[in-house]
């Protein structure tokens, strides 16, 4: 039986109650390929923001409090539900994020998973008995969770990367408020909780907040309630996040998941073939949107020319067009703003001097797959992270240069490396300073038992396994001293 669609996403859950926004704003939520308006939501204002911080921290010691099968069947459920409304679900991401069909199933297929991870949570945090140089004591260390959780997502895999932090949050006992970013109020945030109230989530322990970032942004961050914020987004957005919690009257933990500039190295005794397959879908999967993306391709000299010829040929064959198209590969980019963006490094790369081995010209906001080759490590298309269908080809001599080349970047997200000596790929990997490195695969890899998260400006904390249940959960120390203590005086 096919579940009747969800409906009423103008309204968001504020508190334990769907309701619109009292901002006085209303955002014209749109479909990137077609321009069509999907919804229209009522903003929230900060009095919005303040209920559902309110409302958290209200219900929150309630559910925590639950048996921890009781907050298990309900991801269980969410995944169920998850599976019955896929289409449902897959549809809203070709629409609201300009997926294509092939990406919003990844997608939903990833969402789902961190919904089954998160579902065994509940049974996994873990406390500890420490031994005691005091005589009679007994060290006890409960992992309770952290309370209420802020969550800011970007729009790229909206559904996923909301649910990779709200997900695992809710199975340990935490309430969570989402802010989903403002092209992707649907799939980051209303959608998520649709799913979560079916599955019977008390109200009021996820609220989202759809609101103009300029209002309540720093205002989310700054609020006293939450105790850790949960942000995934572009590095300068993550580094004032990081001030903002600083600065709140409240101290709080910050995990940000940021930009990335990933190196996907081929060394000399790589299988071409390989290489290039894995290079074709690790930088176009999603139009290039993705942090993990494939940056900049980086080519020993002695296989370079033969590397150009066939990824340029491979990527001139790709399918530009309707994201709904089964075979369409590449569509559209999100919004205007990051379209220009994108056509301003592209004038740039040539500017600079880059071979342009692919392109053709935009339409609407659809950017055919851009290739240039003989990128410098220092030109800007090198350096830049290029959120869209854009990418460098460097060449190198040895693998002592392409360790150095793929380091030469303020981000360490993901990074691949192709060798056909796989302890050789793994001594390389270890020299790439990022979170995440693949052998003889490409650098968009997201699994939801693995850490995931980078180093330098890509981001501080893991997602992920063991790693998520730290992050949501804080250590308490309760000593009982069983026996009378001799205190000096
Ligand atoms: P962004 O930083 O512009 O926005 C991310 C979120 O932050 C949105 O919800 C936005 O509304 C919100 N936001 C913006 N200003 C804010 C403020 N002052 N206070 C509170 N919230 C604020 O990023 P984006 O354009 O949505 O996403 C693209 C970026 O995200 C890229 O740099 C990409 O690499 C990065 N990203 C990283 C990961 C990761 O896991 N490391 C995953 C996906 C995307």
């Amino acid at each position: 039986m096919t579940a009747t669609p969800y409906d009423g996403f103008d309204r968001m859950p504020l508190g334990g109650q769907w309701r619109g926004g009292r901002s006085g704003r209303v955002l014209e939520d749109r479909d990137p390929y077609t321009d069509e308006i999907l919804v229209r939501i009522p903003l929230a204002g900060e009095e919005d923001l303040n209920e559902a911080f309110r409302a958290a921290a209200d219900t929150q010691p309630k559910w925590a409090a639950m048996l921890p099968g009781e907050r298990a069947a309900i991801l269980r459920r969410a995944a169920a539900i998850m599976e019955a409304r896929r289409e449902e679900i897959v549809t809203w991401l070709i629409k609201e994020s300009g997926s294509t069909r092939l990406k919003a199933n990844i997608e939903w297929g990833s969402a789902q998973a961190i919904m089954l991870e998160a579902a065994s949570a509940p049974y996994r945090v873990q406390g500890r008995i420490l031994p005691s140089d005091i005589p009679g004591k007994e060290n006890r260390v409960y992992r309770q969770p952290v309370g209420v959780v802020g969550v800011i997502s970007p729009w790229n895999f909206p559904l996923h990367l909301s649910n990779r932090s709200v997900a695992p949050a809710l199975a340990v006992g935490n309430a969570v408020v989402i802010k989903p970013a403002s092209d992707t109020p649907v799939t980051g945030g209303l959608l998520l909780a649709k799913i979560f109230d079916e599955a019977g989530l008390p109200p009021g322990v996820l609220s989202v907040v759809v609101g103009p970032g300029s209002v309540i942004g720093d205002a989310f961050v700054l609020h006293p309630v939450p105790r850790v914020m949960s942000f995934t987004g572009s590095t300068p957005v993550g580094r004032r996040i990081a001030e903002l919690a600083a600065k709140s009257p409240m101290l709080k933990k910050v995990a940000l998941e940021l930009g990335g500039n990933s190196p996907f190295v081929i060394l000399d005794d790589a299988d071409l073939d390989l290489a290039v397959n894995a290079a074709v879908f690790g930088k176009f999967i999603h139009q290039g949107q993705i942090c993990m993306i494939t940056n900049r391709l980086i080519v020993d000299g002695r296989i370079y020319d033969r590397f150009v010829e066939r990824f340029t040929a491979r990527v001139r064959d790709l399918t530009v067009g309707d994201p709904n198209s089964a075979d369409t590969a590449i569509g559209p980019i999100i919004n205007k703003s990051q379209f220009d963006g994108l056509l301003k490094h592209i004038a740039t790369a040539r500017a600079n001097g880059a071979r342009q081995t692919a392109g053709g010209e935009p339409t609407g906001l659809l950017l055919p797959p851009h290739v240039f080759a003989d990128v410098t490590p220092h030109m800007r298309i090198a350096q830049d992270e290029m959120f869209g269908p854009v990418v460098s080809i460097i060449k190198v001599t040895g693998e002592e240069e392409a360790i150095r080349v793929a380091n030469d970047t303020e981000y360490g997200l993901s990074s691949a490396v192709f060798t056909r000596n796989v302890e050789r790929g793994v001594r390389v990997a270890l020299q790439v300073k990022a979170g995440m490195t693949h052998v003889n695969d490409q650098p968009v890899v997201d699994l939801s038992n693995c850490p995931f998260g980078g180093e330098k400006n890509s981001g501080l904390g893991r997602f992920g396994g063991d790693w998520i249940i730290e992050e949501f959960t804080t250590d308490h120390w309760v000593s009982v001293q069983h026996t009378p203590r001799q205190y000096p005086f």
